[in-house]
């Protein structure tokens, strides 16, 4: 590996736009007028029922900044929902887009295959942890993998229930709303939902105060009784939850849930949407928890920003399925295979695995030094540049939805881009881009400890 470059520092640009100046800057109301003007053409136009976080327009973003319509530049500490880990246009991944979509821009691999598909193959089985033959199959969102993990798990047991845990969120086709926990705004009025998919609890430290074994021992007692192992195809989990709450479990629970699904010939589904690509200072979650998932469900961070999902795993039970059985149009498009290749070229070169857990420690120091002055942060917790904080009313552990909103919204205003995310709405999520530079991340969160001491 490399050493950290000047640029993962500093924060990078981008070669594709602008150089963009790495500063919290805001030379109009927010949301501007450019804004205000496109969000009225917007509601005219677009659906009502897909949301956007933020009141403003996006022009360019780089290193750790969004810059708006109207000049503003925003710190961001969301990155898209987890997708912009190594940067947005970053330099690699605009230039191997680029040299790609001169020359030709889809074949569709069923059809005429090509080269990147079957290099990106082989380098996600070198990346995912587990030291056995694998392979894998491309798609275009996490749901699909997500999907199609499941079918492939069905194709090689013969069974067909699916176990999901609470808080869980898989996606929102017909298949992943089913094994997604939330209701609102996930399923609600969406239903009938696929059937054979059943829910354990999870382990939650800051609310079940059980360790791992016990917590593994809970949700195993519930899948033996409410499903029976030998119906089971499936096992899908978040190692670290993303949208229910950047929960993370309590040491030794997936190892445990792991073992059994191993002993009883249920497949392992690690879905590593969010937390997958070096997003949690190590290139998969399951690494940091010692476990080797069956099949790994892979999107998000892993093609700088490009639509691009992949299952991979046990290479006996991806080949489960009948030749044809699984595909798309889209899946492995070339632009985003090769915006892939370049984004795990990225990681290494900039050795971006320890930039995560550099900035898990910024995080950490910032989130823990606020909580040990405001009560209403209950927990901090996460892993790599994948932190959360889950808000409470002081000296309870009843969640404050309404306070991680006013917050959220305020940052905004402020100049900060950060989420909220959580069954209980409760939880603030920091996801900043590995790109981001120590200074304007720390600027960012002076901005967040002013607005926590205004509310
Ligand atoms: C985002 C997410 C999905 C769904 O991915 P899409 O690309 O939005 O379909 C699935 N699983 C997890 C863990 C996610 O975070």
């Amino acid at each position: 590996m490399t050493t950290l470059s000047h640029e993962a520092q500093q924060g990078t640009t981008g070669q594709g736009g602008p150089a963009l100046p790495q500063e919290i800057r805001l030379v109009t109301e927010v949301p501007g007028p450019r804004s205000r003007e496109l969000a009225a053409r917007r509601t005219a136009a677009v659906s009502a029922a897909v949301g956007s976080s933020m009141p403003f327009y996006a022009a360019a973003a780089g290193g750790g900044v969004v810059v708006d319509v109207d000049g503003n530049s925003y710190a961001d500490l969301g990155s898209g929902i987890a997708v912009t880990t190594v940067g947005n246009s970053a330099p690699a991944v605009v230039a191997a887009v680029t040299e790609q979509v001169e020359r030709f821009t889809h074949t569709c691999f069923m059809i005429t295959p090509y080269d990147s598909y079957v290099e990106l193959a082989e380098r996600l089985a070198e990346l995912t942890p587990g030291d056995f033959a694998k392979k894998s199959a491309f798609f275009v969102s996490g749901a699909e993998a997500v999907e199609n993990a499941v079918k492939i798990a069905r194709a090689h047991t013969g069974r067909q229930a699916v176990v999901v845990f609470d808080h869980a969120y898989h996606g929102r086709t017909n298949l992943t709303m089913a094994m997604t926990a939330k209701n609102m705004p996930y399923k609600n009025g969406f239903g009938p939902f696929a059937p054979e998919v059943y829910r354990a609890p999870l382990s939650y430290p800051f609310r079940d105060g059980l360790d791992g074994p016990a917590a593994a021992a809970r949700a195993i007692a519930v899948v033996e009784k409410q499903v029976g192992a030998a119906n089971l195809a499936a096992i899908v989990i978040e190692p670290v939850q993303g949208e229910g709450g950047f929960i993370v479990p309590a040491p030794g629970f997936l190892p445990a849930i792991a073992a059994w699904a191993k002993e009883n010939g249920v497949v392992f589904v690690a879905d590593e949407v969010q937390t997958g690509v070096a997003r949690t200072g190590a290139w998969f979650a399951s690494h940091l928890e010692g476990v080797e998932p069956d099949l790994v469900t892979i999107a998000k961070g892993v093609a700088g920003g490009l639509p691009l999902s992949a299952v991979t795993g046990r290479a006996e039970i991806v080949d489960a399925p009948v030749t044809g059985g699984l595909g798309g149009t889209y899946g492995g498009n070339p632009l985003a295979t090769a915006a892939a290749l370049a984004t795990l070229r990225t990681i290494e070169d900039e050795d971006l695995l320890a930039r995560a857990r550099r900035l898990e420690e910024i995080l950490f120091g910032r989130l823990r030094a606020l909580a040990a002055r405001d009560p209403r942060v209950g927990d901090v917790r996460g892993r790599g540049a994948m932190v959360a904080v889950e808000l409470v009313k002081p000296g309870t552990t009843e969640p404050d939805a309404a306070l991680a909103k006013k917050v959220a919204t305020e940052a905004a205003q402020q100049g900060v881009i950060v989420l909220t995310c959580g069954t209980d709405g409760n939880v603030l999520r920091f996801l900043p881009p590995l790109s981001i530079g120590d200074d304007l991340l720390n600027q960012a969160f002076d901005v967040l400890d002013r607005v926590f001491a205004a509310n």
